[in-house]
């Protein structure tokens, strides 16, 4: 299609990321212009693929890279070390993120709407009703699915009231109990079985950079953590990998509890002071209470002391 205007989220992409472009592009559509596109960076997790099953629905096409003067919206990133290949010199028309701003510049004027909610489909949702546009089944499951996830079912201290009122109000059009069909789809994505250790450290990771500081928040949920540290040795090999391969500082993995909302995190690289400044690591290891936000909890860890 002649100028073509892509929508992605961001690498390694989350159900946040994939159901807000998908519901963007539905968004643009009903509100007349036919002229965009849902892509993805990266594989759809296990957490997603639940909610396309659900739906029926195919994930949207991958692209690695997107060429010069291509057309862009991005949705739940704004920050060019976690976007597409070739981000610097694309025309970027609109962002509609729920992330701290940062590492991020355009040449010409563009839409940005940031709301500190907590997730991108909220803001969508509100997008949807603030232009009186009608919101069906499909856009309604896309959306609640991208913030029972966003917010481990409002159990996140990321979650505002915007989305509980948003996800509540989505749950009604698309006729769903948010508490079973939040929980299975969360389960969903705690199926870590036929995943390498080189996959898993990889599955949910945001590359950060501040102040000089290279540093990777890699995070997988699960219903069990000990079963996930029976495989310590190994994601710690494939942290190293990656520690190498990108030049890192840090890489923190962050296992998350999503019944009991703790994590356990391993940490790496030359720069774990920087952890050990917040909490004591044992055997590269620290079990961090009432801790699952990335946002608002991890990130926040390490910034502290950089
Ligand atoms: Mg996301
Ligand atoms: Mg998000
Ligand atoms: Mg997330």
């Amino acid at each position: 299609m002649e100028n073509e205007i892509l929508i992605f989220g961001h690498k390694n992409p989350d159900t946040d990321t994939i159901c807000s472009a998908l519901v963007k592009q539905i968004l643009s559509e009903k509100d007349g212009k036919n002229n965009t596109k849902a892509v993805r960076l990266g594989n759809v997790n296990k957490e997603t693929q639940y909610v396309l099953n659900y739906l029926g629905i195919e994930a949207p096409e991958l692209i690695e890279r997107v060429e010069e003067g291509q057309e862009v919206i991005l949705v739940d990133h704004n920050e060019f070390g976690q976007s597409a290949e070739g981000i610097e010199n694309a025309k970027i028309l609109g962002v509609i993120d729920h992330h701290r701003i940062s590492n991020f510049e355009t040449k010409e004027p563009l839409y940005y709407t940031a709301r500190p909610y907590g997730c991108t489909s909220t803001i969508l949702y509100k997008d949807f009703v603030q232009k009186g546009i009608q919101i069906e089944r499909k856009e309604a499951v896309l959306m609640l699915s991208a913030i029972v996830s966003d917010t481990l079912l409002f159990k996140s201290p990321t979650c505002t009231e915007h989305d509980v009122k948003a996800a509540n109000e989505l749950a009604k059009i698309a006729n769903i109990n948010l508490e079973e069909y939040g929980l299975e789809m969360l389960k969903a994505g705690t199926d870590l079985d036929d995943f390498s250790e080189e996959e898993l450290v990889n599955l949910d990771a945001k590359n950060l950079d501040s102040k000089g500081v290279k540093y990777v928040i890699a995070q997988v949920n699960t219903v069990s953590i000990e079963d996930v540290l029976k495989r310590q040795e190994k994601l710690e090999e494939a942290i190293k990998n990656e520690i190498t391969k990108k030049g890192l500082d840090l890489f923190v993995l962050a296992i998350t509890d999503i019944l009991n909302s703790n994590s356990e995190i391993i940490a790496l690289g030359n720069r774990i002071d920087i952890i050990e400044k917040s909490c004591k690591l044992e055997n590269n290891t620290a079990f961090l209470e009432g801790v699952v936000s990335r946002k608002k909890q991890l990130i926040p860890l390490v910034e502290k002391y950089l």
